[in-house]
């Protein structure tokens, strides 16, 4: 049901962005969403879709953007791409100890129509 809550988070932004600049309607809206963020997209994109009938987002269209994750291992000074929280470094086989990308869920950006 996390997908739920984060359906609602971003219907409530878009309609106080909509609100702030008189919009009738979102024309379009983008979000970042990282590969290990834990979001799964097809469940988001109906909650998102459920949520929105009738609101200010009803006939947006959706545009995600799939992150890929990145951990950074110093000890080899190594950058990888990484698909689960668990993925190691390739040269050694250690836990990376930063991550970098991966987690993300924000929205970039909102297209607005304007009265
Ligand atoms: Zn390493």
């Amino acid at each position: 049901m996390h997908e739920f809550s984060l359906a609602a988070e971003v219907l409530k932004i878009a309609g106080k962005e909509a609100g702030k600049n008189n919009a009738r309607a979102v024309n379009e809206i983008t979000i970042e969403i990282g590969n290990m963020s834990g979001v799964e997209i097809s469940t988001f994109r109906s909650a998102l879709e459920m949520l929105s009938e009738g609101s200010i987002l009803d006939k947006t269209r959706l545009n995600l953007i799939m992150i890929k994750g990145k951990g950074f291992c110093r000890r080899c000074s190594l950058e990888f791409e990484m698909e689960h929280r668990t993925d190691t470094c390739p040269a050694c086989s250690t836990f990376p100890e930063e991550i970098r990308n991966g987690h993300e869920f924000r929205i970039v950006s909102l297209l607005i129509e304007e009265e």
